[in-house]
């Protein structure tokens, strides 16, 4: 529903995992915060005290759009005293901090589809800031050995004629490198002989250490001056963040392009907030020295921590307040059932075992690495590190655990594929002599199913179709000659051909085109199978879900987000309901009983079902698998990515969740034997399910108007799906053939059924398992 972009992009991970400890700590949970991106002291008084006056003097209105003159003046003047800089007020914007900036500016620098050069380990908001101007952002690692800083070489061999702007983060988030006057100019040398802006963010300019000179880099020269855009705030000088104010300098054109686009995103920054800044800047800076002179006394600290436990390198920061050590030694290794495979593990590790949060170095595009903030107290510094240097010291080479080898096979084509079930006799031949043409000898597959007494032959080249068809089925007589009463062929490698489903009911053949995936032939054949059987024996086939109770069957009946599955494994968690068919049943009757057999051998079964029903889990890993996702970046469920807790990066080889399409071939026999499972029952309940929040739980309604619902393929209360194929009538997508009397024979089906059953019209937006339970036991 929400857009492509706000999709893809993710909330900051600091942000999110500030508040996994937050939460935690909530929770009672003795956790410490290494996360944070800022100083725990407080905003000095005479700040906090401009505030308050501020409120006193009813300065609460709206404010000048690029923030209030005086403010302004204040923020030229610091730039002068502290860099030399000299910017006209007109060349100055205030924004609701210094990431707002960044937004504007490049939503004010940026056309779709150009460069901006972002050296690596980044902060993490700037890739997402250029993709939102729909720039490209262009990542170019730095090495550990240079100091994390971008050599002349590197920048120069990135820039492309698209090129368009470099983010310069100095001193750096996440590494705490900070570039020398000396690496600045030669950077510097570069920049002027190319048609380029720098975006050079100083917002931990003031927190350097060890007499480090921190050098801002449009202070090398006008003619860098003016290619320059300077970033900085006073979230993290003054220990202001909460405030939200931050600020460019730069050319007055490009100031004035991002005044405009702030005159319609937040106008001009908190008016109070910006009163509280200009005293920030103006005021005493002695607070600025002592927090200073406090980073450095505790990175120090943490750093000779960190340099005490085996095998950790950690770079020397000169500046801002984080420590970016690689911990890649210890991935691979395991404690406690947590097997670390990357920096998303690491920090799994250390908030479960030692309840210290950190932040994944591959949030800011160095996995080796995690982030430590020294922003936190001494104290928390203390107890933080003691637990980091515990909870390493207990981990161990992974025992060479027997990795499940999953029998998976991946196809080409994931969804089902467009069916037409019209074609005559004429195209119909014309399409066998197609496929025949593809059918070589040499890799040739031919097999006969017994589906509920139908005999269908498939004929294929594609061996893993024959191998799931082989386990999808009973087998029928094996010898040659035998006259099956349908053929489906799937052929694939048809050049210039979509994949396509035909299928022609004179001739009962079912041809599939360019799908290597097991959906379409399954649900061909089970199409063919209901349209011989209904003429042949006058057995039908019904879409459900169907369980058995003391011999007893019930069907559930819907559309997708009617909670099918929900329900019917819940009926399930209880041991007197007995599995008969996960998708389709054939009903036959013994005088007027319908008599509902499960046809499948083995059942075709989205692997994400383990979500409602962990308990598969185990019997998919010995199963055949299709489509099973085992690579992070194959994985489409945005949500599960959102919470940075993916089972991949904790050390399993696949991951059943991530993908729709994923399936397995299970024997529900595995579930528990005839103990669980039922390949026949005889039918007596119907459940047709809809989902809303009001109508009642279940109500008994008579045939004609479960008729009519069947019959329209919509689901009263529940929205109407936008993919046509969903409203399916009887909700059968292995109908085919829906010509009125094909309609019309399945609805007498249906009739015979429903006289002989109870038919309730149920709803799962208020009702769970537990209510289809009281129905059918009679139990409250
Ligand atoms: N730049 C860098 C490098 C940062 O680390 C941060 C804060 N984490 C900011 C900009 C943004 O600061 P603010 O929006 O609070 O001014």
């Amino acid at each position: 529903m929400i857009s492509e972009k706000a999709n893809q992009i993710g909330t900051s991970p600091t942000l999110k995992i500030t508040a996994k400890a937050k939460a935690m700590k909530a929770e009672g949970i003795d956790v410490i915060d290494l996360s944070v991106g800022e100083p725990d002291f407080a905003t000095p008084d005479n700040v906090k005290v401009a505030g308050i006056k501020a409120i006193e003097q009813n300065f609460t209105k709206y404010t000048e759009n690029e923030g209030i003159p005086t403010l302004k003046k204040a923020i030229v003047a610091r730039l002068k005293e502290d860099y030399g800089l000299s910017y006209e007020t007109n060349e100055v914007i205030v924004s609701s901090g210094a990431k707002s900036s960044l937004f504007h500016l490049f939503q004010a620098l940026i056309n779709e589809d150009e460069e901006v050069i972002i050296p690596s380990p980044f902060w993490v908001t700037y890739p997402q800031t250029v993709l939102l101007a729909k720039g490209k952002p262009i990542i170019v690692p730095t090495k550990e050995e240079n100091g994390f800083l971008l050599t002349p070489g590197e920048l120069k061999s990135a820039i492309t004629p698209a090129t368009k702007a470099l983010i310069l983060c100095n001193p750096s988030n996440p590494t705490g490198a900070a570039y020398s006057k000396q690496a600045l100019e030669a950077l510097a040398e570069i920049i002027r002989g190319e048609d380029l802006f720098v975006v050079a963010d100083e917002i931990y300019g003031k927190l350097v250490y060890d007499d480090f000179q921190f050098t801002s880099f449009a202070s090398l020269g006008e003619d860098i001056k003016k290619k320059t855009i300077l970033i900085n705030g006073v979230s993290k000088s003054y220990s202001m963040t909460g405030w939200r104010i931050g600020y460019a300098a730069g050319p007055a054109e490009i100031i004035n392009g991002m005044a405009k686009i702030q005159s319609h995103t937040t106008s001009h920054p908190c008016s109070i907030s910006q009163k509280a800044s200009l005293e920030a800047l103006i005021g005493p800076q002695y607070e600025v020295t002592r927090m200073a002179s406090e980073f450095q006394r505790r990175r120090n600290y943490v750093l000779m921590r960190l340099q005490s436990i085996p095998h950790i390198s950690c770079f020397k920061p000169q500046g801002a307040f984080y420590l970016f050590p690689n911990v890649s030694h210890y991935y691979d290794k395991e404690a406690n059932g947590i097997q670390i495979r990357n920096s998303y593990g690491m920090a799994y590790y250390l908030l479960k075992e030692a309840r210290v949060a950190i932040v994944p170095g591959d949030s800011f595009g160095a996995d080796n690495c995690i982030r430590i903030s020294y922003a936190t107290s001494m104290e928390n510094l203390e107890k933080g590190m003691g637990r980091i240097v515990e909870a390493l010291s207990k981990l161990k080479t992974a025992k060479k655990v027997k990795r499940v080898a999953l029998n998976n096979s991946s196809t080409r084509v994931k969804k089902s594929v467009p069916v037409d079930s019209s074609i005559d006799v004429k195209m119909r031949d014309a399409l066998v002599a197609e496929v025949n043409g593809h059918l070589g000898y040499e890799n040739y597959y031919e097999w006969n199913a017994n589906i509920n007494g139908v005999i269908v032959q498939l004929r294929t080249n594609v061996s893993h179709l024959n191998d799931f068809w082989v386990e999808n089925w009973y087998p029928a007589q094996l010898e040659a000659g035998l006259e099956p009463h349908g053929i489906i062929y799937a052929v694939d490698g048809i050049a210039g051909r979509e994949p396509r489903a035909f299928y022609n009911s004179e001739t009962k053949t079912g041809v599939i085109v360019n799908a290597d995936n097991y959906g379409p032939a399954r649900s061909l054949a089970l199409g063919l199978v209901a349209d011989v059987s209904e003429r042949l024996f006058g057995v039908h086939a019904a879409r459900g879900m169907s369980v058995d109770f003391g011999g007893n069957g019930l069907i559930l009946i819907g559309p997708p987000g009617t909670n099918k599955t929900e329900l019917f494994f819940g009926l399930l968690q209880d041991k007197r309901f007995r599995l008969h068919s996960s998708d389709i049943v054939f009903v036959r009757y013994s005088g007027n009983t319908p008599l509902a057999d499960c046809v499948e051998r083995k059942l075709y079964i989205p692997t994400n079902t383990v979500e409602v029903f962990p308990r598969l889990a185990p019997l998919f890993d010995h199963s055949k698998c299709e489509n099973v996702i085992t690579r992070k970046e194959d994985c489409q469920d945005a949500e599960c990515l959102r919470q940075e807790d993916c089972r991949l990066d904790r050390g399993s080889p696949f991951c059943y969740k991530a993908a729709k399409e994923a399936h397995c071939l299970l024997d529900p026999n595995w579930i528990g034997g005839q103990e669980v499972h039922t390949k026949r029952t005889a039918l007596r309940w119907v459940f047709i399910l809809r989902n809303d929040p009001t109508s009642p739980a279940a109500i008994l309604i008579d045939k004609e108007e479960a008729l009519r619902i069947l019959e329209s393929g919509e689901s009263p209360g529940a929205k109407k799906s936008l993919s046509p194929a969903k409203n399916q009538p009887f909700y059968n997508p292995h109908l085919l053939l829906t010509t009125p009397e094909r309609l019309e024979l399945h609805k007498n089906f249906f009739r015979r059924l429903l006289e002989n059953t109870s038919c309730y019209l149920f709803n799962s937006g208020v009702a769970s398992a537990e209510k289809i339970k009281e129905i059918v036991t009679g139990e409250k």
